[in-house]
């Protein structure tokens, strides 16, 4: 009847969609305002001027056959060719348009590549803490998730990546700045890791990719996001307008392959085959416009960076353990207990909805999405403050 391991994965939602259904039951009890939903990460910030702006004028002008028709499987020629103009011109990196596949944003852009490199047993090494569909793509795609420690800051350190890659690893998948640690890896790590993988390639006999993930390239707090092309020839950036536009709900980004990559053309071919083969093909029209003239834009980071200082200071303040973030939108917190899980739950007492972290690859820390509106934020504090008085009880 059914496909029983998709049957599994659609019964059993990931503990952020949960938690983010929990809270919806929540607030038709206690009322909107008297819980403080800290799980998805939906932009909570406005789209800069020129999406609507574009939108709205394109909807006016184009003629509606064009503007809602097919566009050719990876994309409109023009957007792509926007794209290839943007990477070279904003990161100085060699690309062109016949290299780039405009996708239904990074969920579609990971899922597409991982089937058009992997082979099943193939390895894919990821960072911890890492966004938890990874495993759920890599699987997928027939591959094995191989998860690599990463500092006390959650930084890389290379030293303690070399035994996690061996002749199995087909490619790194990163994502900086990092859901849920708000890291950014930095040049120099970005320069170790890729030494790394040149010399593991060539244990391996055939080229190791590099996979970045990056929704939350725009939205850091003065940190500076290595653009990995300029580091190591075979590498894939797997871009998503969905936080940086704040479009989640428009489902558009690209993946561009690097033209340094060995067999760029075949993989590129690949690519589009694992499009066809998902249906990921022929990625949101109307958006792929859009975003062509809204390249390298992002909605107010600042406004991020406010709700960031607000909760990190008071936070510390009131004795919990954390590291201010350097990007994306997320707090990562030392739970109180070992578990997570128990931590979380004991939250819910005070309406504080938290993500335990051990989906993400590492136990004993929650997840705090912070893109929500400042006035969660700020009354959400003297829960924070009576939970952590709790356990000092
Ligand atoms: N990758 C990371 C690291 C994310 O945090 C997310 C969404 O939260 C995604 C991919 C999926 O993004 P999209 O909504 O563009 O599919």
């Amino acid at each position: 009847m059914y496909n029983e391991r998709m049957r599994k994965l659609g019964e059993e939602r990931s503990d952020i969609r949960e938690l983010f259904e929990y809270g919806l039951q929540r607030k038709k009890i206690v009322g909107n305002e008297n819980v403080f939903d800290f799980s998805i990460g939906n932009p909570g910030v406005p789209a800069p001027k020129c999406v609507q702006d574009e939108a709205e004028r394109l909807v006016r002008e184009m003629p509606a056959v064009a503007l809602h028709g097919y566009s050719s499987a990876p994309g409109l020629p023009e957007v792509r060719a926007a794209v290839a103009n943007y990477i070279q011109t904003a990161f100085g990196a060699e690309m062109r348009p016949d290299l780039v596949y405009m996708t239904c944003g990074a969920s579609a852009s990971l899922t597409v590549t991982l089937n058009a490199v992997l082979h099943e047993g193939d390895e894919v090494a990821v960072f911890a803490p890492f966004f938890p569909e990874y495993r759920v793509f890599v699987e997928r795609a027939g591959g094995t998730l191989v998860v690599v420690p990463t500092d006390a800051k959650f930084h890389i350190d290379v030293k303690k990546v070399a035994p996690y890659i061996g002749k199995r690893t087909k490619a790194v998948l990163l994502n900086s700045p990092n859901n849920p640690s708000g890291a950014v890896y930095s040049e120099g790590e970005i320069e170790a890791l890729a030494a790394l993988l040149k010399e593991k390639s060539k244990e391996r006999g055939e080229p190791i990719l590099l996979l970045a993930d990056e929704p939350y390239r725009e939205l850091t707090y003065g940190a500076k996001v290595p653009y990995v092309m300029n580091f190591y020839a075979h590498s894939v950036v797997l871009y998503s307008f969905s936080k940086s536009l704040s479009l989640a709900g428009e489902r558009i980004g690209y993946i561009a392959v690097s033209p340094k990559c060995a067999e760029a053309e075949e993989l590129f071919s690949a690519v589009c085959g694992a499009g066809r083969a998902l249906g990921f093909v022929c990625a949101p029209v109307l958006f792929q416009r859009v975003v062509a003239v809204c390249l390298g834009k992002s909605s107010d980071v600042g406004e991020y960076k406010k709700n960031r200082d607000i909760l990190y200071h008071a936070l510390k303040e009131y004795g919990y353990e954390c590291i201010s973030p350097e990007g994306a939108f997320y707090l990562f917190v030392k739970a109180l207990e070992p578990e997570a899980k128990k931590f979380c739950e004991r939250a819910k007492k005070y309406e504080l909805l938290l993500v335990p972290s051990d989906s993400f690859g590492v136990g004993g820390y929650v997840r705090i999405s912070y893109c929500v509106e400042r006035s969660v934020i700020r009354r959400s504090l003297p829960a924070f403050k009576a939970l952590i008085e709790e356990y000092r009880k």
